[in-house]
């Protein structure tokens, strides 16, 4: 998938998750982080292909992404696997979410954010042709469906027409019904 779809995945995860599971009380500053440690997971996968949009942060154009992604192995093996989103979530749970001050930021709701972009993402390109390499290193690929005639070529018209408007029409409908407890969540919001 393009990162374009992956941003509007991570967008409408975040959303259900926020629903599904909701915090106590969040401050603005953890929303925001939050909103942004989303949308860096929806893309964090593909940090094994250099042209990925988190590494055009870095300074020097495309050449330190270049240098980086020769650390991976090939596109879409570790940071696609159970392998890859167990040692994020080790690495999360022990580190990440402890990162921030207690005080202002909620490590642990910015770290499952991040998780749930990622998540979000495993999923995306599990409706590709490519498939997803969950058992990495056994070299199975999964998709959905299983029959892979049937699933979505990326950037294709089927992912720009039907697979990113029906993530939009989704998330319309998924706040559409559950409008109360969205406005319960804004009110759980403090500075
Ligand atoms: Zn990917």
């Amino acid at each position: 998938m393009t990162a374009r779809t992956h941003d509007a995945f991570a967008f409408a995860s975040f959303v259900t998750a926020a629903v599904l599971f909701p915090p106590q009380k969040i401050t603005l500053l953890t929303l925001g982080v939050s909103i942004i440690a989303n949308n860096i997971g929806g893309l964090f996968p593909d940090l094994d292909q250099a042209s990925n949009r988190l590494w055009d942060l870095l300074p020097g154009d495309h050449a330190m992404g270049n240098a980086l992604r020769k650390l991976f192995l090939a596109h879409r093996t570790i940071t696609h696997s159970a392998l890859g989103l167990g040692i994020v979530w080790f690495v999360g749970t022990q580190w990440l979410s402890k990162m921030f001050n207690p005080a202002y930021i909620d490590g642990t709701v910015v770290f499952w954010s991040f998780f749930v972009g990622i998540l979000s993402h495993m999923i995306a390109d599990s409706l590709t042709k490519e498939g997803l390499p969950l058992l990495f290193p056994i070299p199975w690929k999964f998709g959905i469906p299983p029959i892979k005639a049937l699933r979505v070529t990326t950037g294709s018209w089927v992912e720009n027409f039907v697979v990113l408007p029906g993530v939009g029409i989704y998330l319309l409908w998924f706040i559409w019904i559950h409008q109360v407890e969205i406005l319960f969540l804004f009110r759980t919001i403090r500075l």
